[in-house]
């Protein structure tokens, strides 16, 4: 059984009170009429899938119902952090991040 921190509840929980809702921080275009097909399209559908660091918005649905953010490692599937919407994440790829270090805000 994984465990989650949910940075609002402020405590670990278990991972089935969780639900993935996608890729993390996708900003809506400023002024969708001035977009081309192809942005409009890239915008609605199209989301970044690396091997390594990647950055998720999660909902806490069987707690307390709000969305967070949650950067996980795709190969280890090991949980970086968590942090609050409008917040930026402290581990990015660029970081090159250890899978192996100890993660912050989980624990199996
Ligand atoms: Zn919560």
């Amino acid at each position: 059984m994984m465990h989650i921190f949910c940075p609002y509840c402020g405590e670990l929980r278990e991972e089935e009170e969780f639900h993935v809702k996608g890729q993390a921080h996708i900003e809506r275009p400023k002024d969708p009429e001035a977009c081309s097909d192809a942005e409009w399209g890239d915008y609605l559908f199209f989301r970044n899938n690396p091997r390594g660091v990647h950055h998720e918005l999660w909902i806490h649905a069987v707690g307390c119902r709000k969305y967070f953010n949650i950067t996980r490692h795709t190969v280890t599937y090991e949980i970086l952090e968590t942090y609050r919407m409008g917040e930026q994440p402290t581990i990015t790829g660029e970081t090159k991040a250890d899978p192996t270090t100890q993660a912050k805000g989980v624990s199996a």
